[in-house]
């Protein structure tokens, strides 16, 4: 982490927790989690109830939707938009998950159109974007990744940039408890904020924070976030538990 860039530690919830249980994590962590002057804490929760978690939330943490549609309306069943997203209350969105590129036809296009639609709804997008197994092992990591941040950033200008966040996700590192080793990490996070500074200036680039996701726990949590550029993390599994989430925006 670098003292110039406030962290973020975000839980993505995916498909779980019902309402109560939700609710119940919110009021477990509320006047818990640390000032939002030293850490920005936010957890990505199901549409269905995310205007009963805004209303909960306390000062220190605030709740994120984990997709939404580029549109502000239209004939497209069961999506969510912007507009709607932003009657709940949340402050931020996660963008091309890579199970949402894998399953739902996510693409670096989509991913751009959405991202466009979150800073125009005042929504944070948290970008995720990250290669496979194959890729690593083809040592193809950087060109992958830059091609993807560059196709995400398409018609962002300056300012919108600094409203986003970047999360780099390994898709060999998501759910399988193999975590990349901080060096890994690092190299490719520091990478994406050359691309950055290549797209907007060295003044952007140091501002815009990226975060690491995939098997972030926290036993790890500490080593990641010692790197210099690593501003954060994106978080699954362990998330979910309320001492678990707590010690990880402690970490922070
Ligand atoms: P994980 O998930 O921490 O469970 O690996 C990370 C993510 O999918 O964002």
């Amino acid at each position: 982490m670098n003292k110039l860039r406030r962290p973020v530690i975000a839980g993505n919830w995916k498909m779980y927790k019902t309402r109560d249980e939700a609710l119940q994590f919110i009021y477990a962590v509320n006047q818990e989690v640390p000032s939002r002057d030293l850490v920005e804490s936010v957890v990505c929760a199901n549409d269905v109830f995310l205007r009963d978690l805004v209303k909960r939330q306390g000062e220190n943490i605030k709740i994120g939707a984990q997709n939404m549609h580029y549109a502000e309306n239209g004939a497209f069943t069961g999506e969510t938009s912007p507009l709607m997203l932003e009657t709940t209350g949340v402050e931020y969105v996660i963008i091309g998950h890579s199970e949402r590129r894998a399953m739902f036809n996510e693409t670096d296009e989509t991913v751009n159109l959405k991202a466009h639609a979150a800073i125009k709804h005042e929504l944070t997008p948290i970008i995720c974007v990250g290669e496979s197994l194959e890729i690593r092992e083809a040592g193809t990591t950087d060109q992958v990744v830059k091609n993807q941040v560059v196709k995400a950033y398409l018609n962002i200008d300056r300012n919108q940039a600094l409203k986003t966040i970047i999360a780099y996700e390994p898709i060999w590192a998501i759910g399988t408890g193999k975590t990349a080793t901080p060096e890994q990490a690092e190299e490719t996070i520091k990478n994406i904020r050359g691309v950055m500074k290549d797209l907007y200036g060295a003044d952007i680039a140091n501002q815009v924070r990226i975060l690491y996701g995939g098997s972030v726990n926290t036993k790890n949590v500490d080593s990641l976030l010692a790197q210099e550029n690593i501003d954060g993390a994106l978080v699954g599994g362990a998330s979910l538990d309320a001492a678990s989430y707590l010690t990880l925006v402690n970490a922070a």
